[in-house]
């Protein structure tokens, strides 16, 4: 008799059985445009030469492998700082920033949950809605009842900017606030410099929690633009959560890269709460992986191979612009002004929502073999030059 017959089946993650659905699939023209992974124009994940010369370094000068502190390597914590906050900013200078390094982002999510979970134990988390499906089972998974608050407005495709101000401005004080820095997953629509100068007002003089997840950091308008609204955030005197990864702008996605920054009032407080967070690392998972950390530390602390890094992914950033702009054009050169497409132009990062609803979805998928989210999300970058118009030409077939 088995133990576990009430134990039921994981129907599974609904992106990655698409991914073996598609792997399945064949026909020769099929296009997946649904896992969140950086493709280069040959549809291949790129190995970054800084990355690859990391490697060659690391290989070459072979270390005994211990455990790695609770809070991760010390030289990676100060460069993840520099990197998420502004090498010169007053808040890293002054040593009020506690930062882990943890497993990817999603580690950092787990962990500064886990952390809220037991010093602020009354919160309840708002995030965007929709959000990356992630988010709501990490917070539900820490023991924290989540709510959306508006984003999105499906019947315009634009963001709900007032709605969702008038919601974070209507949240009890202590409330945990979820934002997404740039390049929203799964939108691509973000605040504009202006919506965020409303937003943080209200949320230092509510006295609310931000936690702001960064996994994007570089594929919107660049490095530092994109830790914008982190930046004016602190500076307008937040005390902020900040979870950080390394999986798409190092294309590092398994070694499992990321860290957790939480922003504090001064230097002695920092310390205590870098304390509870080894505290917290501990009582998940001990310590986190090596590997990773010591390439994008080698990366980082080099300026020829972190400006290399930089400009590769000035490239993929491009990229993914050209896409769309590509897939725009192909689209208004069929509707003309009979359906505007500007969203793909306007949205950041990988992701767009295409409006497309989820019986259009499938029917991409079933007659083209063209795989979207069944939300209508499109990951750009798994676009080329060689199959946008086909992809193009099947939406059109589609939608008329
Ligand atoms: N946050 C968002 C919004 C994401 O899209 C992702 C990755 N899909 C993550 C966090 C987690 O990143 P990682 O793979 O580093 O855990």
């Amino acid at each position: 008799m088995s133990l576990f017959t009430h134990v039921p089946a994981y129907p599974g993650d609904p992106i990655l059985s698409l991914m073996e659905s598609f792997q399945r699939d064949a026909r020769p023209e099929k296009v997946s445009l649904s896992i969140g992974l950086y493709f280069d124009e040959a549809g291949r994940l790129p190995v970054l030469d800084s990355v690859r010369q990391a490697a060659q370094f690391l290989a070459a000068n072979v270390e005994p492998c211990g455990y790695l502190p609770m809070e991760g390597l010390a030289t990676y914590r100060q460069l993840v700082q520099n990197l998420v906050f502004g090498a010169g900013h007053e808040a890293v200078r002054a040593g009020r920033i506690a930062t882990v390094q943890t497993p990817g982002g999603s580690g950092a999510l787990k962990v500064g949950a886990d952390f809220i979970k037991r010093y602020f134990p009354q919160a309840e988390v708002w995030i965007s809605d929709p959000t990356w499906d992630n988010h709501l089972a990490i917070f539900e998974g820490a023991g924290f009842r989540t709510h959306g608050y508006p984003y999105y407005d499906a019947s315009s495709g634009t963001l709900c900017f007032d709605r969702m101000l008038e919601t974070i401005r209507g949240l009890p004080s202590g409330s945990v606030v979820l934002l997404h820095a740039s390049c929203h997953n799964p939108t691509g629509l973000d605040l504009s410099r202006q919506q965020w100068g409303a937003l943080i007002p209200v949320i230092v003089e509510r006295g609310l929690i931000p936690f702001v997840d960064m996994a994007y950091q570089g594929f919107g308008d660049g490095l530092d633009e994109d830790a914008w609204a982190v930046r004016a955030l602190v500076d307008a005197g937040a005390q902020a959560f900040v979870a950080n990864s390394f999986s798409k702008n190092f294309s590092l996605y398994g070694e499992r890269v990321g860290s957790l920054s939480v922003v504090c009032t001064d230097p002695a407080t920092a310390d205590n709460v870098l304390g509870q967070l080894k505290a917290t690392v501990r009582r998940n998972y001990s310590s986190p992986p090596a590997q990773g950390a010591r390439l994008v530390q080698h990366v980082l602390q080099s300026p020829e191979l972190a400006a290399s890094w930089d400009a590769d992914l000035a490239d993929m950033r491009a990229r993914i612009k050209d896409m769309r702009a590509r897939l725009h054009q192909a689209l208004h050169a069929h509707f003309g002004e009979r359906r505007d497409f500007g969203f793909l132009l306007s949205q950041r990062g990988m992701f767009s929502y295409t409006g497309l609803t989820e019986a259009q979805v499938d029917g991409l998928r079933e007659q083209h073999g063209v795989y979207l989210v069944k939300s209508g999300r499109m990951c750009m970058s798994g676009l080329s030059r060689d199959n946008v118009q086909y992809v193009a030409d099947a939406i059109i077939t589609i939608l008329e």
